[in-house]
């Protein structure tokens, strides 16, 4: 048998076919390791924004918790994201004009954005090489990170 658990007001547990969904008690480990105090709504937002491969908006993030959650302000998961990229669990990216994304993965890589459908991928670190980076003139390099625009091959539009 399990080991009996502390009672929890909130709702039961949810049955989450979402492949990006750890367990809660991950989520909050890896939270307190980072130094973020795991409520149950930063639980719910960490629960899709660190498990996602989407490089999602805070609205788009927003949307998602909801779903769940549908007392979550939105005011709340702006300041948890913004609470989590201070703390090193998330990156924000700009990778196009006016379009703010999180990204879960903060170890150095390159993105590949579709120009038809806007969705934003990873591409490994190891997979692009720029060249003579640091020849650059006067300018001491601390990060950078490629943004390779295009169509993504075989999701052809009928
Ligand atoms: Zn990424």
């Amino acid at each position: 048998m399990a080991a009996p658990r502390k009672s929890n007001r909130s709702a039961a547990p949810a049955r989450d076919a979402s492949a990006a969904t750890a367990a809660p008690r991950a989520i909050a480990e890896q939270l307190e390791r980072h130094g973020v105090r795991p409520s149950a709504q930063r639980v719910a937002i960490a629960s899709y924004v660190l498990g996602t491969e989407d490089h999602p908006s805070a609205d788009q993030v927003w949307a998602r918790v909801k779903e769940r959650f549908p007392m979550v302000s939105r005011a709340t998961v702006y300041n948890t994201l913004r609470h989590f990229t201070e703390k090193g669990l998330l990156r924000e990216l700009v990778l196009a004009e006016g379009r703010q994304v999180f990204d879960p993965v903060v170890e150095p890589h390159h993105h590949f954005v579709d120009d038809e459908t806007g969705a934003i991928r990873d591409i490994p670190w190891n997979a692009l090489k720029v060249a003579k980076i640091d020849e650059l003139e006067g300018l001491d390099v601390r990060e950078y990170m490629v943004v390779v625009r295009g169509v993504a091959r075989g999701a052809r539009k009928g």
